[in-house]
């Protein structure tokens, strides 16, 4: 009675078998083959089968290559290669199952041109050869992210991109708190956040990333602590500094959504100008007493800023110097709703709040919705981004200089 090590040795004689270097060469053409492929395009006209079990294939996998678990090989083979005279190469961890599969192939199924590939993936990633590694959750983060994973407008797609996105917070005050708690919950990847004030008593009110025993802190660090509570993995990327004409285009560049929770004149100008400039969604809102608005400032896809305003007010105008009374609760609602606003942009789920204006007024508890249209004659987004000049960027009266004159 033969044993299994003597039945493989025998089916390996009965099957042909290619060596990793040469289904390299000849499958996935290195540096240009007679087509010109490049490796990382995948095999070319050859079908190559993976045929070990799911989490092996999850784990990593030959470029391009299909999936058909040994197991399964009869009822799914066909619907990998429904050719049956087309070459077809197996591989699997060291080699053997890939010999049995062929072999099964060969004899049983009609397939003409099978071969399996000796050594499996083990000698294919020994020889230094590119593998796929797909995108996939880690278990913990499965569980992590389980909500999402059950609503298909997020789903494991959306929760990948969540996962890739790099988004921008300017502020980590009344608005930017429960931003950056619910991005980070919902793991969006990465954090940017530019504050360069620190953490006072009459912030606790409702900056809800932070905490009394931070006071004096840096609110980038306080924010940064608050959020690693909630998610390790998120990274964050802190600027405790002033947004001006001189860093943003620097801070801004890379990131996917910028939200604006700075909530002032200059900010708001340079902002807009430099956004439709790197063609960057920003998600704005503002808040006062009772009163919230809201609304998304997609460059080219919407209006911007400035076709709503085309030009700050002059400084006497503006809304006064000093501090202004808030709902503590109130950056938290539009906050939040700026989040989603990030979650939908990011994932592409639902309709952004582009070209819509949002009010909220919380003593009536009513939502009012105003649209807004790109106006052609606006100064800065009825122009090719390339042609806005530095100089021309977030030109404005300077408040800062008029509030600290007016004392
Ligand atoms: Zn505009």
């Amino acid at each position: 009675m033969p044993n299994g090590a003597d039945i493989i040795r025998q089916i390996k004689e009965r099957i042909e078998e290619v060596d990793p270097r040469e289904v390299h060469h000849l499958v996935y053409r290195e540096g240009g083959g007679p087509n010109g492929v490049p490796p990382s395009a995948g095999p070319n006209g050859t079908v190559v089968v993976d045929v070990r079990e799911q989490h092996e294939f999850e784990e990593s996998h030959l470029p391009g290559a299909k999936h058909v678990p040994r197991g399964h090989l009869e009822s799914r083979i066909e619907t990998a290669a429904p050719d049956k005279s087309k070459r077809v190469i197996l591989y699997c961890q060291s080699g053997n199952r890939s010999a049995l599969a062929a072999h099964t192939m060969q004899d049983l199924l009609g397939y003409e041109d099978v071969a399996s590939m000796t050594g499996g993936i083990t000698l294919w990633k020994d020889r230094g050869y590119d593998v796929d590694v797909p995108l996939a959750l880690s278990a913990e983060q499965r569980s992590r992210y389980s909500r999402h994973l059950l609503i298909p407008e997020i789903g494991l797609e959306g929760q990948m991109k969540l996962l890739d996105a790099k988004v921008l917070l300017l502020g980590a005050g009344g608005l930017g708190s429960p931003i950056a708690l619910y991005l980070a919950a919902a793991g969006v990847g990465t954090l940017g956040i530019v504050d360069d004030d620190v953490v006072d008593l009459s912030n606790l009110q409702r900056q809800v990333a932070h905490s009394q025993d931070r006071l004096g802190m840096p609110k980038v660090d306080s924010a940064e602590i608050a959020i690693k509570e909630i998610n390790g993995d998120v990274e964050v990327v802190k600027y405790q500094t002033r947004l001006d004409a001189s860093n943003i285009m620097e801070i801004i560049e890379g990131y996917d959504v910028i939200v604006d929770g700075v909530d002032n004149f200059p900010t708001r100008y340079l902002l807009n100008d430099a956004s439709v400039r790197t063609r960057i969604p920003v998600v704005s809102a503002s808040i006062l007493g009772f009163d919230g608005q809201l609304s998304v400032f997609h460059p080219y896809e919407g209006p911007c800023y400035r076709c709503l305003y085309p030009t700050p007010p002059p400084a006497e105008l503006a809304p006064s110097c000093g501090a202004n009374g808030v709902l503590g609760v109130l950056p938290g609602v539009m906050g939040l709703l700026q989040a989603v606003e990030v979650i939908k942009l990011v994932t592409g789920a639902g309709e952004p709040l582009t070209g819509r204006l949002l009010l909220y007024e919380a003593l009536g508890a009513t939502f009012t919705e105003l649209k807004v249209r790109r106006d052609p004659e606006c100064p800065i987004c009825s122009r090719d981004p390339e042609s806005i000049s530095d100089e021309e960027m977030g030109v404005f009266p300077d408040y800062e200089a008029f509030c600290a004159a007016s004392g």
